[in-house]
């Protein structure tokens, strides 16, 4: 079930400046198609195989989001369509998105993923880490991958100075780098529990799924 009010009620509070990508994983292509309705295009998907099944089945001007852990190896069954992968934690990965986005003839945009949160568990890249690989790819020919920002994860808790502080620590890694060179615009942080937190910290892109599609069985 689609919750439309809150959905309404969260693009008002984002206006313009802020993308919303309504994160549909696990939830039905009649969720989508309803949200599609009302004008909504930007889809956030965790799973290979479910966004390529989904991708088939629905209209073709929707933007995908690809917001898991994408494997090398699955890189290119989305390449030819994605609008961006938000999850890139390694060099190699982001070779092997520039070798099927030459495939497909196309510019695969991509965000480089930071690790923010205390957990161990979540995956990233730490500051030094995103400095290198956005060097080696200005310094490369990968022509047919571009990064366009950063993406992060604040740790899982109620804490809202916590995570104010993670979202400042990764807005920051994001300044830095946009000082340095040109094409960085993204910045894709905060989801249903602490997308204010992040929004009020310069987040400008937000992927939202259970306040809008109601929660999930599986909680990944
Ligand atoms: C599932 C997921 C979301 C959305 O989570 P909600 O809490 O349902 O809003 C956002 N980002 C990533 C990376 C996710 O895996």
């Amino acid at each position: 079930m689609v919750d439309i009010d809150n959905y309404k009620a969260i693009k008002k509070e984002l206006g313009e400046e802020i993308t919303l990508v309504a994160v549909s994983k696990t939830k039905p292509i009649e969720d989508i198609q309803e949200l599609y309705n009302l004008g909504h295009r930007d889809f956030g998907e965790n799973y290979v195989q479910e966004l390529v099944d989904k991708e088939g089945q629905l209209p073709k001007d929707i933007r995908w989001h690809f917001i898991g852990h994408l494997q090398r190896n699955k890189a290119k069954l989305i390449a030819p369509f994605v609008q961006l992968i938000h999850g890139v934690d390694s060099l190699t990965l982001l070779k092997e998105i520039n070798k099927q986005g030459e495939k497909s003839g196309r510019v695969v945009n991509c965000l480089l993923q930071v690790h923010i949160a205390e957990e161990e568990t979540k995956f990233g890249l730490d500051k030094d880490e995103v400095g290198l690989i956005r060097k080696e790819w200005e310094g490369s020919e990968m022509n047919n991958v571009q990064i366009c920002g950063l993406m992060g994860m604040a740790s899982f808790t109620d804490d809202r100075g916590k995570l104010r502080a993670e979202f400042q620590q990764l807005k920051k890694i994001f300044d830095t780098l946009r000082a340095s060179g040109p094409g960085l615009q993204t910045l894709s942080m905060g989801m249903s529990s602490d997308y204010t937190v992040a929004v009020e910290e310069g987040s400008n892109m937000v992927r939202i799924g259970s306040l809008i599609f109601g929660e999930r069985k599986r909680n990944e």
